[in-house]
């Protein structure tokens, strides 16, 4: 059966968070797996979520790259609150544990569905971005690219490309585009042998699919979750599920990481 570990509000803990801890130590090439939930406490609520972005703004009315290439204007209205949402955000305790995580040799990298560049302002140094980044901007035509600034959320004119006047997007992967990193994504889960999947739902492909492919060659999944989204299946006996806020969940197994590493070191 799959380990479940919750860890309440007041910080206490209900299950065996060391064998989940013994897990992550044993694992040779871990890698992180990222969704919204892991920045909904840097202040960044879930698009998709009741009020979210996706409710203000029909994504496949206004996130395909067909809207950017026939009204760039509607376009940049969501644009310019996407770049608004995720104005000034800095990264949790959640980011910084997988920085600390990498630092310390425990973790091969992060693979993110978010574009908001929190785990790099954190510190990980190698995050595959699936959906691209908010933090510049593209020219379709000449490739060109510039930073996304605070002056770009004014409403005005689309923003154009210095060098061929053509409309900027975002470096954020629009439906109608391809996913971003594939090659490197799939070369980190052929390697790992434990998937850490954090804030992420089980419904958006292709992410959706990879602790399914991690578990069918062998390795290990442990889910961090408000709730549970993977199947007792992909978690399986090896694998375990653990409750709670990731800003309180990996800040308590990096801790104990460090505390199993101390003891083992001779003195
Ligand atoms: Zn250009």
């Amino acid at each position: 059966m799959t380990h479940h570990v919750r860890i309440l509000d007041d910080g206490s803990i209900r299950g065996d968070l060391d064998a989940v801890v013994q897990r992550v130590h044993e694992a040779r090439r871990p890698v992180a797996l990222t969704g919204a939930g892991i920045s909904v406490e840097s202040g960044i609520p879930d698009f998709r979520s009741p009020g979210g972005l996706w409710s203000v703004f029909e994504p496949m009315e206004y996130a395909t790259l067909s809207c950017f290439l026939r009204n760039p204007e509607k376009a940049w209205e969501l644009y310019r609150a996407l770049g608004t949402t995720l104005l000034d955000k800095r990264p949790n305790a959640a980011h910084v544990a997988l920085a600390d995580l990498e630092r310390a040799g425990r973790l091969a990298g992060v693979i993110t569905q978010n574009v908001d560049g929190l785990h790099q302002a954190a510190g990980s140094r190698t995050v595959l971005e699936i959906h691209g980044d908010h933090g510049s901007l593209h020219c379709l035509k000449c490739h060109g690219s510039e930073p996304f600034t605070k002056a770009h959320l004014e409403p005005g004119p689309v923003p154009r490309c210095a060098s061929c006047d053509h409309p900027l997007k975002p470096a954020v992967v629009l439906y109608e585009e391809p996913v971003r990193a594939m090659e490197a994504i799939d070369g980190l889960l052929r390697s790992t042998d434990l998937l850490l999947t954090i804030g992420t739902s089980a419904e958006v492909a292709p992410a959706c699919l990879f602790p399914a492919h991690v578990r069918a060659s062998g390795g290990h999944v442990i889910e961090f979750n408000l709730q549970r989204e993977l199947h007792e299946a992909t978690l399986g006996s090896g694998g375990a599920f653990v409750e709670g806020p990731a800003s309180a969940t990996l800040p308590a197994v990096v801790e104990r990481l460090e505390m199993l590493r101390e003891a083992g070191r001779p003195s």
